[in-house]
Formats: structure tokens, sequence, C-alpha cells
């Protein structure tokens, strides 16, 4: 990839993996499939959920392909980890207010993971019950 070209991360190229092709929010994220914008930056975009489970449900995702947390702290791309945070905890504060929020990374079979590309869930606008069923 092209470091000096802005538009490297969103757009096909012949270096783009089979996966990051054919993955749900890659496709987001280069606009092949359309979503609810609720935040965008270089590296970082919130989208709203399609099938939303309380009033604010948005999804944070790094426009770049890991398949999970660990793998993307294993990249040591610790700032993009940072970044997610915090754009996800931002975007809790500004839907939530003072009733609060909640951020949640399902990851794997077990952790109800259903989309194989790292994203930060944001509920809010209900009381969520705990634990999860
Ligand atoms: P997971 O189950 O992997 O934690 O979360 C995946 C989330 O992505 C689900 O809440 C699901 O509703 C959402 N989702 C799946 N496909 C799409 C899509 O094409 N567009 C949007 N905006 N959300 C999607
Ligand atoms: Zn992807």
């Amino acid at each position: 990839m092209d470091v000096h070209d802005p538009d490297a991360l969103t757009r096909v190229t012949p270096e783009t993996s089979l996966v990051e092709a054919e993955c749900i929010f890659c496709k987001i994220g280069r606009g092949e499939i359309p979503a609810k914008p609720a935040y965008r930056d270089a590296d970082v975009i919130a989208i709203e959920d399609v099938n939303p489970q309380a009033p604010t449900h948005l999804l944070v995702l790094p426009l770049r392909h890991y398949a999970s947390l660990g793998d993307l702290l294993e990249s040591g791309n610790t700032g993009l980890a940072s970044a997610l945070l915090r754009v996800a905890a931002n975007l809790g504060h500004e839907r939530g207010g003072d009733d609060g929020f909640r951020l949640v990374v399902n990851t794997g079979p077990h952790g109800g993971q259903t989309v194989g590309h790292l994203h930060l869930h944001v509920l809010a606008g209900r009381s969520l019950t705990w634990p999860p069923g």
C-alpha cells in the first residue's frame, strides 16, 4: 500500500486480500455497501447497526481489517486501539449523557461474534440488563 495515498485504505487493489475483498465491514469502509455514518476519520468509522438492540446502537471499527482485538494488539498498533476506544467512549458519552452507555466487543463463537472484522458496539438510550444471555 502507498502510505502517501490518502485513499489507499478505501480502495480494492491487487494487494487487497481475499478476506478484505469479501468482508462486509471492509466493504462498508470502502463505500461498496451503504451504511448510516456516525463518525469518520482517516482510520476509524462509526456506523448505525443495521439491527439495533437499543435506541443508540453504533458500531465503531477500524478501516483496516483486523479479525479481533487480539490481532490488532499483536500488530503493535496501540495508537489505533486507543483511537477506537476514544471514538467509542466519546459517542457513548454523546448519546448516553448522564444515563451512561455500554461498550461491547464480542469475540469468537462463544462471544457471539458474527462479523470477523473487529468492531465495538456502543449501546445507549435504555437501561441494559446484566448478565448477558
Ligand atoms: P457481532 O455479532 O459480530 O458482535 O456484531 C455484528 C453486528 O453487525 C450485528 O449487531 C449486526 O446487526 C451488524 N451488521 C451485520 N451486517 C451489517 C451491515 O451490513 N450493516 C450494518 N450497519 N450492520 C451490520
Ligand atoms: Zn474487514
